[in-house]
């Protein structure tokens, strides 16, 4: 499939051409949506696009990207919108807002699942739980199918069953030239390969097919301890996810205890430490399975039981809900050594309020049954990857957030591996995109230059074209 339509400038009746060639709305200032529809996840972004698509098919995201090329205007795609550094929108360009294409069917038999490009991961995991059927996501339901995908993505069924990218079947996507085609192993592989860690760069997926796996029923939920016994908490939990079965995943975190209601009220405001569980396996074997865990330190709240998956999935989404302004800086880590967890005791208990956080996720098991140039995604050496967030509801409020979140990560850099994980990564230059995809760097501005040779899909951690 060709989108046909090229107009000559981006003129009121040009617009008004390629307006009447959508199917799905075309948004304008002015219009009752606009203000609604051009906010992102991230509130810091506070942007006025010239027009926000939202396509009710590809030959919509087609016609709209031949549109944009045409237009010369910046282009954002937006999927869930997450993405912190606000890729999903622009000053006066276009806005390719595919919230509105979101469709799934799920293939129990073949154990695969098609899902359209706007779709979350909440969309997703309820269509899969009705078959006992999950694939690999993040921690947050309410995050983009696209934007995860494409550059990665980890969660909870990580450690067991790889990155979301290495779930990946195949994909339909509208390339730079506005043409519909399919990556997969055996068509167009280059397209394919870059698509699993090289980020928006290479055009629009409109639909991403993903391998599904047996998780129903887990066990898990987080379990905190108090901010003091850190130290004990880090050194156990290196440990234990080191030699853990793939069935267990389980993450570190820093918190303020909310004022939720899950958590007692004497509690509320206390600074703690947390390992939030993931355990896949047979669940009467669960409660052995976190018995150590338990025993880590002294345990000042135990969340942890039996679940549906989709309900860990979305546990912590009304701890996070757009609108709020966040500040993020990240990196992978070879090892978490005890010099790296003395700067974590340092910092990590000076979580600012209760919406910061420092997350330090797994990255051993699945992740590492795949070579480093398989994918775009390079780094498969490392055990971890750490996240410190600034993040509140006010933006008078962030410089101090943001003070931590710079102090926090310098200190660790010495400690660090050198990238950091491409999905966390804000606006910081093409050096740390480079650093992201080491050896996989040309390989992917070789693919950029085939696939998008004059940058059309720039609004991304982007790859220049060779
Ligand atoms: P968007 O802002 O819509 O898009 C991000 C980028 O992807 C843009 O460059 C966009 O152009 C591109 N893109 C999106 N959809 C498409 C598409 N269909 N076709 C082509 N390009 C597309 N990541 C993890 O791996 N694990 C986690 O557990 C995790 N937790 C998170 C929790 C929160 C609260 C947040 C805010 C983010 C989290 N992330 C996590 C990071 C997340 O992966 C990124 O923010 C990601 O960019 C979000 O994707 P999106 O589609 O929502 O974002």
């Amino acid at each position: 499939m060709t989108a046909t339509f090229s107009p000559s400038s981006t003129s009121e009746s040009a617009v008004q051409r390629f307006a009447s060639g959508i199917r799905g709305q075309v948004i304008q200032p002015g219009d009752d949506a606009y203000d609604e529809v051009r906010k992102v996840y991230n509130a810091m972004h506070d942007r006025r696009p010239k027009l926000i698509v939202r396509p009710a098919n590809a030959t919509d995201v087609a016609t709209t990207v031949a549109f944009a090329g045409d237009a010369g205007l910046p282009f954002s795609v937006r999927g869930g919108g997450h993405n912190v550094t606000g890729f999903g929108t622009n000053d006066g360009g276009i806005v390719l807002d595919l919230s509105s294409m979101r469709n799934i069917q799920v293939n129990p038999r073949n154990k695969s699942a098609w899902v359209e490009g706007g779709a979350t991961w909440g969309d997703v995991d309820r269509a899969t739980h009705e078959f006992g059927l999950a694939t690999p996501s993040g921690v947050i339901s309410t995050t983009g199918v696209g934007g995860l995908t494409l550059g990665g993505g980890f969660g909870y069924l990580t450690r067991r069953y790889g990155l979301t990218s290495d779930n990946l079947r195949s994909a339909n996507v509208v390339t730079a030239d506005g043409r519909l085609v399919t990556a997969s192993a055996s068509e167009n592989p280059d397209l394919f390969w870059a698509l699993r860690g090289g980020g928006g760069n290479f055009g629009v997926v409109t639909s991403f097919q993903f391998n599904l796996h047996p998780v129903d029923t887990i066990f898990g939920g987080p379990i905190f301890y108090p901010a003091d016994r850190a130290g004990d908490v880090m050194r156990f939990y290196r440990d234990f996810i080191a030699e853990a079965p793939p069935e267990m995943s389980a993450f570190f975190g820093f918190h303020i205890a909310p004022p939720a209601p899950f958590v007692p009220e004497h509690l509320h405001g206390a600074i703690a430490c947390a390992i939030v569980v993931c355990w896949t396996g047979p669940l009467d074997q669960a409660e052995a399975a976190v018995k150590p865990i338990r025993e880590a330190a002294p345990v000042a709240l135990d969340l942890m039981g039996e679940m549906p998956y989709p309900a860990l999935n979305s546990l912590f989404d009304a701890l996070l809900p757009a609108g709020l302004q966040h500040y993020w800086k990240a990196d992978f880590d070879r090892e978490l050594t005890d010099a790296a967890i003395a700067v974590h005791e340092e910092y990590g208990p000076r979580v600012p309020n209760f919406l910061s956080l420092m997350h330090l996720y797994p990255l051993n098991g699945a992740v590492q049954n795949v070579a480093a140039g398989d994918t775009a995604f390079s780094y498969r050496d490392v055990k971890f990857v750490h996240i410190i967030a600034g993040i509140d509801t006010e933006a008078a409020n962030m410089p101090a957030h943001t003070a931590w979140v710079r102090d926090y990560w310098s200190a660790l850099r010495p400690h660090s591996a050198g990238g950091a994980y491409v999905n966390f990564l804000m606006d910081e230059g093409q050096d740390r995109i480079k650093a992201t995809y080491r050896d996989n760097y040309a390989r992917l501005a070789a693919t950029k230059r085939t696939w998008d040779p004059n940058n059309l899909f720039r609004m991304n951690q982007n790859v220049v074209p060779a």
